[in-house]
């Protein structure tokens, strides 16, 4: 049997997939439950289950399987969920909820597939793959757009841009509009237009007691606040986003390129630029490792079309370095989202990634966050610290109004490291270890879209945590929706 479907493809079974599904059933990462089966499903139990549902199940020992629970990250390419569920209408989730629930186990949302712990594809969990979920209406009345759970990030650039509509989201075009949003959503357009959930007007779940509810902020209130910036996994599976858009504009793109040794004045400047710069102006700066010692240091700018000069020269008096490149450029809306996107799509890669928060960048932690690149250039790797503002309209709610709690913060940092093979994962992992401690007097926590294993909740969720893990046990009290953290 390779593949289960309700529309009678049912196969006969085989040792090897039932044994396999045996083998991968891990009774610790699934909840107990007062209505388990005694044990995992059965072979039978899975088919009885498959003609309930619309869409095929994907069971081990399969290839429809091998490349349904495939992430991004190919990290996670021997994750051992129980079993892949591509979910073609929303109901079917209650249905995967009673199933799940009969046996103890858990369920794991996968839309765009990016998550940094692989918990898109966990262990153990029915994974319920959301991408035929992928429409995306705008309301021309209304000014919002309904975006299906399981849309990509260019997917729904591009379909709001034939409406001269946009969104503010992240840049890479494969990233999950679902993800992004659940744990908050910082792009190019932050500073002006606020996170991707700033702009969620509400958002449809299914919970695990299989009651599909739509939260905003007249219903649900206490699911709204969690689903924005909460992060993902934690309440229930969200099917479908509505999202308030903004008119889609030509962008200025500027990129300044400085020599090597200027990175920590570049990184204090930048931050004394970000700090007081106008709202429709973002920068970003990137050090990046060469593996040979040396620092490749620039910041790459967006504006509106024609700013894009007077920003990168704001940001150069800010910096008092001169750089040793510039390059400017004006695009429509999409061309940029392309551009900045690096295409419409994105392959699969290996990466370690993690972050930290910053109210402040002084020299002290500019210099230690050169020294931490620096220090993986000397040992020969490659790798980058990327500094996101979080001013501007990212500061406008309140550090409570959403679960989201870097409101009064300065920037964020991402450290990036993109791995060739499975070798690299430990220096990488290694280095992420140091770097934190490098800059761990300055940070505040991290950004839970940038979720690392083994840091604990309040890193991400500072003094929001006490609520979101209530507004969770509210939810979900059996866990059974599974979440890259324990709450
Ligand atoms: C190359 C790359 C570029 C990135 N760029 C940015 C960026 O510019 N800005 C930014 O803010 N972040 C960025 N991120 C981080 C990204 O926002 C997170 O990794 C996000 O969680 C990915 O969402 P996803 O839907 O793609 O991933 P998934 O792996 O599908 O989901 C991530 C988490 O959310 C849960 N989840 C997914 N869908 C649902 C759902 N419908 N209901 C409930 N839970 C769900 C999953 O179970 C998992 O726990 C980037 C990541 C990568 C790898």
């Amino acid at each position: 049997m390779q593949t289960i479907t309700r529309r009678g493809a049912l196969m006969a079974a085989t040792a090897t997939v039932t044994s396999g599904l045996a083998a991968t059933f891990d009774k610790s990462a699934a909840a107990a439950s007062a209505t388990s089966s005694s044990g995992p499903p059965t072979r039978q139990d899975w088919i009885a289950f498959a003609r309930t549902v619309t869409g095929p199940v994907y069971l081990p020992g399969t290839a429809s399987y091998t490349s349904g629970k495939r992430l991004f990250d190919r990290r996670f390419d021997d994750s051992s969920p129980a079993a892949v569920m591509v979910v073609e209408r929303p109901a079917d989730i209650a249905k995967a909820m009673a199933f799940t629930t009969r046996f103890g186990m858990q369920v794991s949302a996968r839309s765009g597939g990016h998550s940094y712990v692989g918990a898109s594809a966990a262990a153990s969990t029915l994974v319920l793959d959301l991408r035929p979920l992928r429409g995306v209406r705008y309301d021309a009345s209304s000014g919002t757009v309904l975006v299906g759970a399981g849309a990509g990030l260019f997917d729904v650039k591009r379909q709001l841009a034939a409406h001269g509509r946009a969104l503010p989201t992240g840049t890479c075009p494969t990233v999950g509009v679902s993800g992004l949003t659940l744990g908050g959503g910082l792009g190019v357009e932050s500073r002006a237009r606020g996170l991707t959930s700033d702009r969620l007007v509400a958002a449809t779940l299914t919970l695990p007691d299989g009651r599909s509810v739509t939260a905003d902020r007249a219903h649900f209130p206490a699911a709204f606040w969690a689903l924005r910036g909460g992060g993902g996994g934690n309440l229930g599976v969200v099917t479908a986003l509505r999202f308030a858009t903004h008119a889609a504009t030509s962008k200025g793109i500027f990129t300044l390129t400085f020599g090597g040794g200027a990175a920590a004045k570049v990184i204090t400047g930048w931050s004394r630029w970000v700090s007081s710069a106008p709202r429709s102006q973002w920068a970003g700066v990137h050090i990046d490792a060469l593996g040979n010692g040396r620092l490749h240091v620039s910041i790459l700018g967006v504006t509106e079309a024609g700013a894009e000069r007077v920003a990168a020269s704001a940001v150069r008096a800010a910096v008092r370095v001169a750089p040793v490149a510039q390059n400017y450029r004006q695009l429509s809306y999409l061309d940029s989202a392309v551009y900045l996107g690096g295409g419409t799509t994105s392959a699969r890669q290996g990466f370690v990634g993690g972050s930290d928060v910053f109210a402040d960048l002084t020299a002290d932690a500019a210099g230690a966050i050169v020294r931490a690149v620096t220090d993986r250039s000397r040992a020969g790797g490659t790798g980058s610290a990327l500094l996101d503002p979080l001013t501007g309209a990212v500061g406008d709610p309140a550090a409570d109004a959403t679960a989201f709690p870097w409101r009064d913060h300065l920037a964020s940092l991402q450290w990036y490291v993109g791995v060739g093979g499975p070798g690299g994962y430990a220096s990488a992992d290694s280095w992420l270890g140091a770097a934190h401690r490098a800059v761990g007097r300055w940070s505040a926590g991290g950004y839970v879209n940038y979720l690392e294993n083994g840091q604990p909740p309040s890193r991400y969720y500072a003094a929001n945590l006490p609520k979101l893990a209530r507004v969770r046990a509210a939810y979900d009290p059996d866990r059974r929706v599974h979440g890259g953290l324990t709450l």
